[in-house]
């Protein structure tokens, strides 16, 4: 016999692991909607162009880690899974002339991503990620509006200490000058680069501040920074986003060195990290502004910024922090049948009770009563329903198996009285 696992880096979410996921799901959704994003789908894979240009060649997303799918004939077009939602998104924007709605449009998406990384701890081949965009709206209000929602986000998920560490990466106006001296700097330390910082500084010269050489630490700390260069616009527009941070209380340190590996990144930049733990590889998440993508993906000008969270390091912090799982709830209610073999009565009893609303499991196996009622009290079902020679006149017995009480109840109030024990059970 063969024995299967899931694939390298990919991990099953078994019952109790998909619940936690439900539930950050869920809190997502609801900021979501608090803040007026509206949510969408789109595809789990894309055509390799929307990302090779949306998220840019020279980047570690695209050169090392895109999921490409083996085409199944010569002729047909390159696909890869989907990295990140965002150049999906705005593939979508341009594609349904979504310029035409109401500006800014927020939209927002939850589902798998897939990079072919290295497996490590927090860092997997397919994991899920709560994505937020704005379009249409250039800011700085609306940078800090997007970064106190996702800070909300840990405070309602319950994980404590949430740190953002906010830059600005400068525009097309600033960007090139500082480029220039960035490159400038390392070209004139050329000969202490480890080989591949060296040839990266000829493709993305902004990477080798993201190095993960720690020959590179003492160098990137004395290298220019962008903060220094800054265009009066950008600058301003930093300005007025701290600003704003500030007044709706966002905790944030400014990082000169954070600049993203994404090429179309402009302006504001951020990432959020447990204070303490800001390694390479503890982001909880980040996002930054990318007034240059929609056009890059062959819309009209739009101003965009966005977050992408990463939903399983959530899970990894909140298990380490011995936040208690999600613990799932039992059935309200176990029909059982005086006559074991009566699978029809049962099963019919509890259809009518699920149609209703009500969660209830039944009994299938043909066994004794006292053992069919054993195994409900061992789940703490809180009720059993019996079917017995009572049904002849349109009754069944309703045990509580908590309070150790039981009654007789016509089948037709039986799901109005289920339902109402319910309500008082769990408000009371
Ligand atoms: P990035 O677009 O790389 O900044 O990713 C945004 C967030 O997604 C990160 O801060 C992580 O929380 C999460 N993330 C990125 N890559 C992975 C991965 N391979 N496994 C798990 N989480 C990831």
């Amino acid at each position: 016999m063969p024995s299967y696992r899931a694939p390298r880096g990919t991990r099953d979410l078994l019952p109790e692991a998909r619940a936690g996921l439900s539930r950050l799901e869920a809190i997502a959704r609801s900021l979501a909607a608090r803040y007026g994003y509206r949510e969408m789908e789109i595809p789990l894979f894309e055509q390799t162009a929307v990302f090779e240009r949306g998220i840019g060649e020279a980047t570690d997303v695209v050169e090392k880690e895109l999921f490409r799918l083996a085409p199944r004939t010569e002729d047909s077009e390159a696909w890869a899974l989907r990295p990140e939602a965002t150049a999906g998104l705005v593939r979508a924007f341009v594609q349904h002339g979504m310029h035409t709605l109401p500006q800014p449009v927020k939209l927002t998406v939850v589902g798998p991503m897939f990079r072919y990384d290295r497996p490590q701890a927090g860092r997997y081949r397919q994991f899920w990620q709560w994505d937020a965009e704005v379009l249409g709206d250039q800011g700085p209000a609306v940078d800090a509006e997007l970064i106190e929602l996702g800070w909300r986000f840990y405070n309602e998920a319950g994980v404590s200490g949430v740190q953002v560490l906010l830059n600005s990466i400068g525009d097309a106006a600033c960007r090139p000058a500082y480029l220039e001296s960035l490159t400038e700097y390392f070209r004139a330390n050329a000969p202490v680069l480890p080989e591949l910082e060296r040839r990266r500084l000829e493709t993305n010269p902004l990477r080798l501040l993201d190095s993960k050489d720690p020959s590179m630490v003492a160098l990137i700390a004395a290298a220019p920074k962008i903060s220094e260069c800054l265009c009066a616009d950008c600058a301003a527009h930093f300005s007025a986003v701290k600003a704003h941070l500030d007044a709706l209380g966002v905790p944030y340190r400014v990082a000169p060195m954070l600049v993203r590996g994404l090429d179309y990144y402009t302006r504001t930049a951020f990432e959020y990290y447990r204070s303490g733990a800001e390694g390479q590889q503890q982001a909880l998440g980040g996002g930054g502004r990318y007034d240059g993508l929609v056009e890059l993906l062959g819309g009209r000008a739009t101003p965009g910024i966005g977050f992408a969270l990463g939903l399983d390091r959530v899970l990894l912090a909140l298990e380490e922090s011995g936040v208690e799982a999600v613990r799932e709830a039992p059935p309200l209610a176990v029909v059982t049948g005086a006559d074991p073999a009566d699978t029809v009565t049962r099963l019919r009893v509890a259809s009518l009770l699920r149609g209703e609303g009500l969660a209830v499991r039944v009994e299938l196996a043909p066994r004794k009563l006292s053992r069919q009622l054993e195994t409900a009290s061992k789940e703490h079902a809180h009720f059993a329903v019996i079917i017995g020679d009572e049904l002849a006149e349109g009754n069944v017995q309703l045990k509580d198996l908590e309070a150790g009480t039981q009654r007789l109840v016509p089948l037709s109030d039986l799901a109005r009285e289920l339902a109402r024990a319910a309500k008082s059970h769990h408000h009371g």
